[in-house]
């Protein structure tokens, strides 16, 4: 579904044209939406400060808006006072953090999206099994640790590229399963899966995939636009996942892509010889943050915005029951 909205400006403006398409979906997924909420019900419930263990979402905005609320960010359970609540961020914690919030008898709410849930489902039915995973992701990322802190300490092995698989000391007749982050290339994955499964035909793939709707759903409608933009522009964080993958998609079609977090990032020079620009954000970008980048670009330009829609979501996640009874 393609919706034009005419410009506003005059016949004798003097700023020149920009054709400007916007992916759709773009932006917030139900895991973010979710998390943000569950932030902000819980500074209602138990009144401010609600402390968040790692941003809660990847986005400086979003991030500085709950502060502004009573929201206090930090990065370990040991920087939490013990009489005050916590939520753990969507990106999901390795087992030993509720494990200590228990411990110290800590109030806390778990943000874990529950897409990246049923992934640590899956990975602990496979340590049942008895299999060695194979968990495809990025070193580093807080859905990594969380998700590889699921299972004991040498029983997951990461996986970066297709490079590491040649590396891999496993043989055809260990009992192998692989798993994937949520936010990764569909393009990527579907590589390092086939070398996987061309060096270990025995290997359980998980029952569906694990990249989430949102990731897919965004990188197709990115893939959608690119091929008929001079550039594009994502919206998100440079620790974002799932936004550094939609730059990654647009690149490979062949177009300039760049990242960036907030529209005064623009440089003018950008737009020279740019006569159709294409537009996305990451999971975990607000729209009011697309609508400040087609104001910021509306100063130089005549805009001329044309929607192009790939897929309708109409995803929606519950929250914790501890916060709506
Ligand atoms: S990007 Fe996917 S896995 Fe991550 S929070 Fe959103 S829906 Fe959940």
């Amino acid at each position: 579904m393609n919706a034009p909205f005419p410009s506003t400006a005059s016949g004798n403006d003097p700023r020149p044209p920009l054709q400007l398409l916007i992916a759709a979906p773009r932006g917030f997924c139900a895991g973010v939406d979710r998390a943000i909420e569950i932030v902000e019900r819980a500074l209602q419930k138990y009144g401010a400060p609600v402390y968040v263990r790692h941003e809660i979402v990847h986005n400086r905005y979003v991030v500085d808006s709950l502060k502004a609320k009573g929201a206090i960010f930090v990065e370990e359970l040991d920087e939490v006072p013990n009489d005050a609540p916590v939520v753990f961020s969507a990106h999901g914690v390795p087992k030993s953090v509720p494990a200590e919030a228990e411990r110290r008898k800590l109030l806390y709410v778990d943000a874990t999206c529950p897409l990246v849930s049923k992934v640590h489902r899956q990975a602990e039915r496979q340590i049942e099994k008895g299999q060695h995973i194979l968990f495809i992701g990025h070193e580093g990322h807080p859905e990594v640790i969380g998700t590889m802190g699921q299972v004991p300490d040498g029983q997951i092995t990461l996986v970066e590229t297709v490079e590491d698989v040649a590396t891999l000391p496993f043989t055809q007749e260990d009992d192998l399963s692989f798993l994937t982050q949520t936010t990764l290339s569909v393009d990527d994955t579907r590589e390092i899966v086939e070398a996987l499964q061309a060096k270990y035909p025995q290997i359980v793939a998980p029952k569906a995939e694990d990249i989430c709707y949102a990731t897919s759903n965004r990188q197709a409608a990115v893939k959608e636009i690119a091929s008929g933009c001079d550039l594009v522009l994502v919206i998100g964080a440079p620790n974002s996942s799932n936004s550094l993958r939609l730059v990654e998609v647009a690149q490979r079609m062949g177009t300039d892509a760049r990242l960036i977090q907030r529209a005064s990032e623009i440089e003018p020079k950008w737009l020279e010889g740019v006569g159709t620009l294409g537009l996305t954000a990451g999971a975990s970008a607000p729209e009011k943050l697309v609508r400040e980048v087609v104001d910021r670009l509306s100063d130089w330009r005549v805009v001329t915005e044309e929607v192009i829609t790939t897929t309708e979501e109409k995803m929606v996640f519950k929250l914790p029951r501890q916060l709506t009874e």
